[in-house]
């Protein structure tokens, strides 16, 4: 059963406890900070911290780090040497084609990224607090009124009360799961992710190998290094295991690597497929952003770019509330107009992976309509709405 602490004390010192420094919680903390509001930012972590990722900002990301700061976006791009212009499709055969972004998008390792947001947020005037668990909720009169931590070195327990308390803990998040229930569906998958060094015929872009069963993600993060995220079926995890054999299975990535260059272990992560009901929750004293909100499947890389563009939403809907007292329910809304169409494009694509057959058919259109191939990856990578593409002429076009 779920613990609630119940306390009954004088005003909180915080106008909003961040839970989690990631993308969501770093750039939720920065824009509270910046706008005057007394923002404390917690971490089980220390940064820099690693994070499964395939490490590709998808284009539109650069306008939401222009907004967050130019700072922060010339931090990102000095530590970015690494520029994708567009995304290889490659199916089960080894057919494959490049769709175009206009732009371009960054790609760098997350311990430099999350550290860069994270610092930004401290400068903007959160307080950050790192290797500290958040475990419970406290409420009062019946609302999210604060969290109860636990110290990951020393062990020690603590209170911190707040008009807000942000869930951004990602995709296991404890505040989602303390305000109520998260949906899991299938797709079940897993993934396993890793750096190399030196693996052969990396350029400008991200590629995506689909195979039986599973898919490859892979592409450059600078400084001669590749990010391999290898995804599997959940039932079928055991394949990470062997992880450089695995991707011998994948036409275009067999023989690229060599096993003896992984500059970093590799890391496992999922399964996905998972969101809450109700992001605005806790008796209106609590929301959830970034994956501890929804996640869906790591194919179509939007996840930083909607815990980005997630944090700007909470954000406006947090200072409102602690300007006006006004409910925080519009986050909701507005999340719904932002994100509907994205969470239709990125399930359909998710599930279709997973029959290769389809992938087959799909890739050999967009070879033939090289057209199509820009307007999915540039919808993919959020520079036009994702209705762009949910229209029976191109839905028609990508499978007749
Ligand atoms: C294999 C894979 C590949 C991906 N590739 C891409 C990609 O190329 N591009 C892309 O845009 N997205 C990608 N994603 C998605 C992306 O990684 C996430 O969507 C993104 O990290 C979400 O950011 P976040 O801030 O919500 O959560 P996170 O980045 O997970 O941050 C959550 C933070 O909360 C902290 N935390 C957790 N629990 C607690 C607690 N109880 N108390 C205190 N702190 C806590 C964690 O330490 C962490 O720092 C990928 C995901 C996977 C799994």
């Amino acid at each position: 059963m779920r613990a609630t602490h119940r306390v009954t004390t004088s005003s909180p010192r915080w106008d909003v406890v961040v839970v989690g420094a990631g993308p969501a919680g770093s750039a939720t903390a920065l824009q509270l900070a910046r706008a005057g509001a007394r923002v404390l930012l917690l971490d089980r972590a220390r940064f820099p911290r690693e994070k499964p990722c395939s490490e590709y900002l998808s284009p539109e990301s650069t306008r939401v780090l222009e907004r967050l700061g130019t700072d922060v976006l010339s931090a990102v791009a000095a530590a970015a040497p690494a520029h994708l212009t567009g995304m290889k499709v490659v199916a089960p055969s080894g057919a494959g084609v490049v769709g175009r972004f206009e732009t371009f998008s960054f790609a760098l390792p997350r311990t430099r990224f999350d550290t860069i947001l994270r610092n930004a947020a401290a400068a903007a005037g959160a307080e950050v607090r790192e290797g500290v668990k958040v475990q419970e909720l406290i409420y009062e009169g019946g609302a999210v009124a604060g969290v109860v931590t636990r110290d990951m070195g020393l062990g020690a327990r603590d209170t911190y009360r707040s008009r807000i308390v942000v869930g951004a803990d990602g995709l296991r998040s404890v505040v989602a799961r303390r305000l109520g229930p998260v949906v899991r569906t299938a797709p079940y998958r897993i993934a396993f992710t890793a750096h190399v060094a030196g693996v052969h015929d990396v350029h400008d872009l991200g590629e995506m190998h689909v195979g039986r069963p599973g898919y490859v993600g892979l592409g450059p993060i600078g400084d001669g290094v590749t990010t391999v995220a290898l995804v599997v079926p959940l039932a079928e995890a055991r394949r990470g295991e062997r992880f450089f054999a695995e991707l011998n299975r994948f036409p275009g990535v067999a023989g690229r690597f060599d096993a003896r260059r992984v500059v970093r272990r590799v890391l496992a992560t999922g399964p996905f497929a998972r969101w809450s009901r109700r992001v605005v929750a806790g008796g209106g004293g609590a929301l959830l952003v970034g994956d501890a909100a929804d996640f869906f499947d790591p194919f179509t890389g939007q996840g930083i770019y909607s815990a980005l563009r997630g944090a700007e939403l909470a954000a406006a809907a947090i200072l409102d509330t602690l300007a006006t007292g006004a409910s925080l329910q519009p986050y909701a809304r507005a999340r719904r107009r932002e994100f509907a169409g994205k969470w239709l494009l990125e399930r359909m694509i998710g599930i279709a992976v997973g029959w290769p057959a389809l992938v087959e058919r799909v890739v050999g259109r967009l070879m033939r309509r090289p057209e199509l191939a820009d307007l999915l990856v540039r919808a993919t990578g959020n520079c036009i709405p994702a209705r762009a593409v949910l229209t029976p002429r191109v839905l028609t076009g990508l499978v007749l």
